[in-house]
């Protein structure tokens, strides 16, 4: 290899890295917002073509019985990234069940506002826990954000914001556990849907936790310095079964 082939390849490299790092091609608005998603890219067409879209306005939910979801997550060291679309903690912290079904924590991260709204309410934010099924499924925990008293683990992440896209950093010596960002109750809405940012994958199993945490009005604007407006609109529900959990805490 001559030195500018040589040359040629590293910035190719470096090139497609900065673009998959930081994934320019999509955004919330303008001539690369969410309505233009489906055409950015033949792997994104699920954002215009697919029937089970997320978000979605959580209405006539049927009453169901519903697994319990245990929370079995760790304390890890703080692993944080500014994607350049949402601040994502990288978590592989532990597990939730439900019922016989073990889903493996990922990562979570933040809309401003919130995406799904309940009976038409849109909260200031959204927390997405994502999972991975151990057959490979995805499911993500939804946890609305409200304004009220400030919530001790969100003070510890957001001390350490990363306010520029880039890498992800890594604290050693700050310790994450995601059930502290949960609340008391753990009763849920259940249904399918999709990632809310390209590719759109459906397949997704979503739960979404009725009862909202709270974080202070600073907290918010925190986060709002950095983000706002990174939530994708409403999907159409297309009849899609939601169901609404009543004896699970
Ligand atoms: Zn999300």
């Amino acid at each position: 290899m001559t030195k500018k082939t040589l040359l040629t390849t590293i910035l190719t490299i470096l090139i497609a890295q900065a673009v998959f790092a930081t994934d320019k091609h999509w955004s919330y608005k303008g001539s690369t917002g969410p309505e233009t998603w489906g055409r950015i890219n033949k792997s994104y067409e699920q954002c215009s073509i697919g029937k089970t879209q997320s978000p979605i306005n959580i209405t006539n939910a049927t009453k169901a019985t519903l697994s319990k979801i245990n929370i079995d997550y760790l304390n890890r060291p703080l692993r944080i990234i500014n994607n350049g679309h949402t601040i994502q903690v990288n978590y592989s912290g532990g597990k939730i069940t439900v019922g016989d079904e073990t889903y493996n924590v990922l990562q979570f991260h933040f809309h401003s506002p919130g995406e799904n709204q309940i009976n038409g309410k849109l909260y200031p934010m959204e927390m997405h826990l994502v999972h991975k099924r151990t057959d490979g499924a995805l499911g993500v925990l939804a946890v609305m954000i409200e304004k009220g008293k400030a919530n001790a683990t969100i003070q510890k992440i957001w001390g350490h914001l990363p306010r520029k896209a880039g890498s992800e950093k890594i604290y050693k010596n700050v310790s994450i556990n995601a059930s502290n960002l949960l609340p008391k109750s753990k009763r849920y809405y259940r249904f399918m849907g999709s990632l809310t940012t390209p590719p759109c994958t459906e397949g997704v199993n979503w739960h979404v936790l009725q009862t909202p945490i709270t974080l202070s009005k600073k907290q918010i604007k925190s986060f709002e310095s950095l983000y706002k407006g990174n939530n994708r609109p409403i999907q159409a529900q297309n009849n899609r079964l939601i169901m609404m959990g009543i004896l699970s805490k």
